[in-house]
């Protein structure tokens, strides 16, 4: 755990919500409190922090919102579902939240992101960052790449496509895909297939692959015609992908500490696991 350093003593705080009934009223609430506080001051511009109130998909909307202002920002979750992975509040817990949001130093916890170069025939480079994952698909036929891990080329994948995804991310599609749930402290990449083919003429590892953070993963597909590119919520069909180059990003994605923070492996248990037989 470390601290971030602010300039005053008044926290700027960003409140985003979906458009659910609950969330709505969660924010309402804190939007009152936090107005006549003076150790509050509500901005969605440069906020130190950002309050995202529905479930893990309204994080991922907020951490792309201040995907770029990662350095100074740190985020706080609010599921007003059941718990999730990204949030450390449950919504009949606000005031838990503003009490340690009043006693708050500036302590985080901190997660690594993923950073995506994609290069396209015509010369044009797209770079983005993922919380969960990025993912890489040919939809009309079979997506057939080289695939290289620290310029050393490992395999010729042929199949529906690849998961790349974070540590946090791993508890999402890349679980669904059959990979491994990996420790959000671990900082790894994980690749893994989308349905690859194998059979006596075409071979892949056929297991997720856990990629150390000063390694690079690249794919380099080998047919032209448009590949269906994920980050996160957001999907883009794009011409001609030549290469698709993923990394563990510079920056990482910061968390208020919470005093009471439910321990990854109890997520995940309570997650995918649920009750168990005493
Ligand atoms: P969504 O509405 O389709 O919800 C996907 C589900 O994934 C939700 O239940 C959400 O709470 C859960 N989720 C999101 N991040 C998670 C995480 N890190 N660990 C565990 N569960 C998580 O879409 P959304 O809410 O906008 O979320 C987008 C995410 O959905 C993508 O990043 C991807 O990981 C996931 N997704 C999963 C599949 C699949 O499992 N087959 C397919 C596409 C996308």
């Amino acid at each position: 755990m470390t601290q971030m350093n602010y300039t005053d003593n008044v926290i700027r705080v960003a409140i985003i919500a979906n458009g659910k009934y609950q969330s709505k009223r969660v924010a309402s609430k804190l939007f009152a409190v936090f107005r006549d506080d003076p150790d509050f001051y509500l901005t969605k511009k440069k906020p130190d922090v950002v309050i995202s109130i529905g479930g893990d998909g309204m994080l991922l909307s907020a951490f792309h919102m201040y995907e770029n202002e990662l350095d100074s920002v740190r985020f706080v979750g609010i599921h007003t579902g059941h718990l999730g992975f990204y949030t450390d509040y449950r919504d009949f817990e606000i005031d838990k939240l503003i009490e340690n949001l009043r006693e708050d130093k500036g302590d985080k916890v901190s997660y690594p992101i993923l950073k995506i170069v994609l290069t396209l025939e015509n010369g044009r480079i797209i770079k983005a960052r993922a919380l969960n994952e990025a993912t890489i698909k040919r939809i009309e036929k079979t997506m057939v790449a080289d695939v290289y891990i620290n310029n050393v080329r490992f395999e010729s994948f042929r199949g529906d496509g690849m998961s790349i995804s974070t540590p946090t991310g791993s508890t999402a599609y890349n679980k669904s895909l059959g990979g491994a749930i990996l420790h959000p402290t671990i900082e790894a990449l994980q690749l893994t297939e989308i349905s690859s083919l194998n059979n006596l003429v075409f071979r892949t590892v056929g297991s997720s692959l856990i990629i150390p953070k000063e390694e690079m993963i690249e794919i380099v597909p080998q047919r032209t015609g448009i590949y269906t590119v994920s980050v996160d919520n957001k999907t883009y069909n794009l011409k001609n992908v030549v290469k698709a180059q993923y990394y563990i990003d510079s920056e990482k994605i910061h968390f208020v500490s919470t005093p009471s923070h439910t321990s990854f492996w109890e997520r995940v248990q309570d997650a995918f696991i649920g009750e168990l037989d005493s």
